[in-house]
This record gives structure tokens, sequence and C-alpha cells, in this order.
């Protein structure tokens, strides 16, 4: 099947790098449960890792109820550290703790580890019937900058200030991966996506760094669309676009979007890429808290998530085995969860993978 041979989960080639194995052979990653339904999806991809036969060991990390002053948030320096070691992870949702004196989990471990580049592919399921049945795109969002850079106070009583931050070296950092990505999966059309028409110096920097990568690809072709024109496209005929590449705002509102062509957050995978060959893989969605603990959560993006793992660690055959196995769940349509229509438990709907394996 063609479709589930789909290179977007697929190419991220890890041959030049190494990975550690333990004592008993087996590949380490780093495995945070996280928060919200986070425990209930992780239980899922454990229970089919367990299944497929995958060769790794969990190394799981839970977040701290205190803040390690180390990292100034409630995720712990050992758990930085397990990242760093494994250099490959997966995780779940993370609830962002309302409060002050730390810093939000999320922000704290893409800065820490530098994850620069968030890949969210998206794709029309087979089977699984959305207006659209042509999406097949990949949005490639700044992960470390712009306006998630925690940079906000108050002025004066009534005035706050935020502060968006873009840097040249982010920026080609970025553009550069998304033009690789492209290269890599054969993908042939690059679009950043920005409002340099009233950002003009922030979202300005950002569209002159992609131009410039842009000009070391000439066999891709590269368009720049403005956000609020990008979303309209996007609804109207998503099959316009190809790779999209843009600052870290846009990335986390497109791709919630795109989620929402193909059938909702429940399906949209993502792998997080950081300097040093790190990879984290992460569902886009959040904890869920409205669903939370009563056992209703799709695990599948969280699933697809640790597909684009795999293959990541060039375990291919694992990876394709379990993506089909997911797919094929979803197409047959005789179990889905309630955000698919379907009335299966997150246990049946991971059951039935696990058949289907
Ligand atoms: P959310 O993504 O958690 O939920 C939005 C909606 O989608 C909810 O109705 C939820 O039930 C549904 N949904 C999400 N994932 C689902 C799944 N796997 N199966 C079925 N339905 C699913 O967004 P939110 O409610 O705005 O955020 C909740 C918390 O998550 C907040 O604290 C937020 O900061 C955090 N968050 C974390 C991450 C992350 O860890 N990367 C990402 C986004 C939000």
């Amino acid at each position: 099947n063609e479709f589930i041979r789909n290179p977007t989960l697929g190419l991220y080639s890890s041959s030049d790098r190494t990975y550690s194995s333990s004592s008993s052979g087996l590949i380490p990653v780093t495995l945070f449960p996280g928060d919200g339904i986070g425990p209930e999806i992780a239980e899922s991809v454990k229970q089919v890792f367990t299944a497929a036969e995958v060769p790794i060991e969990w190394e799981e990390h839970f977040v701290g109820t205190e803040v390690d002053p180390r990292t100034q948030s409630f995720v712990t320096w050992e758990s930085l550290e397990s990242v760093r070691r494994n250099k490959v992870g997966l995780k779940g949702p993370m609830a962002t703790p309302i409060g002050k004196g730390h810093r939000s989990l999320n922000l704290t471990l893409r800065k820490e580890l530098n994850l620069y580049a968030n890949v969210r592919p998206c794709y029309s399921l087979p089977g699984y019937k959305t207006r659209y049945d042509d999406v097949n795109l990949v949005t490639i969002r700044e992960n470390t900058e712009g306006e998630y850079s925690g940079l906000e106070h108050q002025v004066v009583r009534g005035v706050v200030e935020s502060l968006k931050i873009i840097t040249r070296q982010a920026s080609l950092r970025v553009a550069e991966y998304a033009f690789y990505y492209a290269k890599a999966h054969g993908r042939d059309r690059v679009s950043a996506i920005h409002k340099a028409n009233i950002m003009q110096k922030t979202d300005g920097l950002f569209l002159k760094c992609c131009r410039e990568v842009a000009e070391k690809y000439p066999e891709i072709k590269y368009e720049e669309v403005v956000i609020d024109n990008c979303c309209m496209m996007l609804v109207k005929n998503p099959a316009l676009f190809d790779v999209l590449v843009m600052p870290n705002l846009y990335g986390d509102i497109i791709s919630d979007l795109c989620a929402g062509l193909i059938g909702g957050l429940g399906l949209t995978p993502s792998l997080n890429i950081g300097e040093g060959g790190i990879a984290l893989a992460e569902a886009v969605h959040g904890s869920a808290p409205d669903i939370a603990g009563k056992n209703l959560a799709n695990p599948t993006a969280l699933l697809l998530s640790a597909v684009s793992m795999l293959h990541h660690l060039n375990l291919n055959e694992k990876g394709d085995k379990i993506q089909e196995a997911v797919l094929k769940t979803i197409a047959e349509g005789k179990y889905r969860t309630g955000d698919l229509g379907g009335s299966s438990t997150t246990t049946e709907f991971t059951k039935a993978i696990i058949d289907h394996l």
C-alpha cells in the first residue's frame, strides 16, 4: 500500500548518528507519560510496542511536583539528562501549570534540548472520510523563539508587553531543515508562512533567511504566503500545500487547523528535531483535561509520533508495521474512539491495533 508507505513519517535518516544500547541490547528511549490523557495514551504505545516486539526499553520520567532550581521548571535535570544521553524520546502531552516562578514544561524541554524544528505531518487517512480526501502536507514550526520566548512583563498598570524574538540563526536553521526535509522526502515545494507586511522586522528577517536557504535548493519550488491568506487557502483547497515553514506561534495555530482538516487532534503526530541528533516525538494535541482518566482518548497521534521516532531510529520495519496496523484499524471502522465518531475505549482501540499487527 503506497499510502501506508508514505514517506512523510519515514525518512528521518539517522545513519550518521549512533544510539546507545543497554546491556540487554535494547535501545534506551526516554518516555514522559505526561499529564491528563498522557498516561492512558502512553500505556497504549507501550502495549503496542511490546506486542510488536520493538527492540527498545523505556526509561520513564515523570514530571516533578516541585520546581527544580537547575531547570526552573517541574522538568527535572535528570529528565533532561536522560534525553541528552539517549538522544531519543517520546513525550505525552504536558499541561501548562499556571503560576509564577517557573517555566512551562514544554518550553523548558524545547529550549534546554534546543529542539529547533517541530515537524508535523498531516495527511488524509484512508477510509476515514472528512470534507477533504487529498490532504498531504507537513508543517515545520520554528520551536525556540518568536512569541514563545517567555519575555512578558507589565509596563505600567493596565499595559503589558510581550516580546517576539526572531533571530537569523534560528530562522536559518529551521528553513534549512524545511528544505532538507522536502528534498529527503521527495516533496517539491516549500511555502514560508508570514505576516511580514505588518511584522516587518521580525517576519521580514524570517523571510529573508528562508529566501537565502531557498537559493541553495533550486530544485524545490519556493513561495511566500501571508498567514491569513494561507488559512483561507488551507480550508478551501489543502492540496495546494506541501511543506510549510513558519515562526513558532503561526506553526502552533496552523497545525491545529490542519489537524481539523483530517479529523482532529487525535490523529496528528509530530517530531521535535534538536541539535546533536536529538529527536523527541510527541502528539500535536495537549493533555485534554475534559476527557482525561475516562479511557476515551484516541492514542493515534501519540502512536504515529512513536512511529516517526522508530523511523528516526532506522527501525523502519517495526515502524511501518505499527503504522499499518493503526491505519487499518481506523479504516476498518469497527473500533474507533469517540473523537472519530466511534464508541470504543482507548483500551479496546489499542487491542484492535494489536490484533492487526
Ligand atoms: P487539547 O489539545 O488538550 O484539547 C483540545 C480538544 O481536543 C479537547 O476537546 C480534547 O478533548 C480534544 N483532544 C485532544 N487530544 C485528543 C485525543 N488524543 N483524543 C481525543 N480527543 C482529543 O488542548 P487544550 O485543552 O487547549 O489544552 C489542555 C492543556 O494541554 C493545557 O494545559 C495546554 O497548555 C496543554 N498543551 C500541551 C501541549 C503539549 O504538551 N505539547 C500541546 C497543547 C496544549
